[in-house]
């Protein structure tokens, strides 16, 4: 069996053809690319995807705005606001992106991998039940993360935001319940200026949504710092199923947009940090699903390093992650900001 399943889908490209933004099919071109390098032969599968009805779409979004979505089928340009636009097949484009995440959990579900990596556009963790934001349509995690708990009984999910922007649309989803547990590290403040360290859930959902909001600059250890002293600990003691990450390319240290420092070595260390914490929690199941990056030499970069670390491909120094755990604390303030506000909802990190 191989490690990895993989959604590979050309009509990715058909949303926002042929005008000017950032997001735009020259991102997913760049991270379809490096499927085809020569170390990752052989070590990934292909899985089909399909669209998302607009009843399963109705497991996040408000029948009225996604009625609003279809209705810009066909029409060569439409704003929702400054960010965000559809053209002709967006609204297709975004339900198979949907779609395509719903696909792969099907298969990881089906026992046939544990791993699996989705790179699609648009990009979902900025969309509100109703609202389309920040270059996205419809919250592709957030819907694979519903998908879970209603077609396949999964109890507990925890999301990971590793995009270098916080994701507000997947908070908002889940903020009242314990059934997902939310974390996001992302610059603040910046847009979409929500994610401060006070925002942790509400009722049945207080402490299941955990915010790391970080100053610019911040570099390779010190995410892999939240990852080991933060987030593997609450997932050990929260226990999901599975960890669906929201994986941006902005914190690439050339990104347009993100202000963060991050190598693309450092994106290998994030992922095998990642994938052991999935191995010591929940059988190994993760899924990476593709959010921002707006450089192509970063998409490109990084997305080897990730892709070759979720197949089983070596590529970090042993020194680069022994480093991390021999540090025995930690040691930046905005880390220890939120292990102050978070042990009250969790006993490992007391
Ligand atoms: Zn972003």
């Amino acid at each position: 069996m191989q490690p990895l399943l993989v959604i590979k889908d050309e009509r990715f490209a058909h949303h926002l053809e042929q005008i000017f933004h950032l997001e735009n099919p020259k991102r997913l071109q760049a991270i379809l690319s490096v499927l085809e390098e020569p170390s990752l032969a052989g070590k990934w599968t292909e899985v089909a995807p399909r669209l998302a009805s607009p009843q399963e779409l109705a497991m996040v979004h408000t029948p009225d705005y996604i009625e609003r979505v279809a209705r810009t089928s066909g029409m060569p340009l439409f704003a929702f606001d400054l960010d965000t636009q559809t053209t002709e097949k967006s609204y297709d484009v975004a339900r198979l992106a949907v779609g395509s995440v719903f696909s792969l959990l099907d298969e990881i579900w089906k026992g046939r991998a544990d791993r699996g990596f989705v790179p699609l556009r648009p990009p979902g963790h900025h969309a509100e039940p109703d609202r389309a934001m920040g270059f996205c349509l419809f919250n592709n995690i957030a819907l694979g993360a519903r998908y879970l708990k209603e077609c396949h009984s999964v109890e507990r999910v925890m999301i990971v935001d590793i995009d270098a922007h916080h994701g507000n649309g997947t908070q908002t989803a889940f903020y009242d319940t314990d059934a997902v547990l939310f974390v996001s590290m992302h610059g603040f403040p910046a847009f979409p200026g929500t994610g401060s360290l006070g925002e942790v859930g509400r009722k049945k959902g207080e402490g299941f949504t955990i915010n790391i909001p970080l100053g610019k600059g911040h570099g390779d250890m010190d995410f892999a710092r939240i990852i080991h002293f933060l987030l593997n600990p609450v997932a050990r003691e929260y226990q999901p199923e599975i960890i669906l990450v929201s994986c941006g390319f902005d914190l690439y240290m050339h990104d347009r947009l993100g202000a963060m420092q991050v190598s693309p070595e450092g994106y290998a260390l994030l992922t095998r940090l990642l994938l052991e914490t999935a191995e010591n929690v929940c059988n190994g199941r993760i899924v990476f699903i593709m959010e921002g990056g707006y450089s192509l030499k970063g998409i490109r970069e990084c997305g080897l390093r990730v892709l070759q670390e979720l197949c089983n491909v070596p590529t970090l120094r042993r020194d680069k992650t022994d480093k991390l755990k021999l540090h025995g604390v930690p040691r930046f303030s905005a880390l220890k900001k939120v292990i102050g506000i978070q042990k009250k909802y969790w006993k490992i990190l007391r």
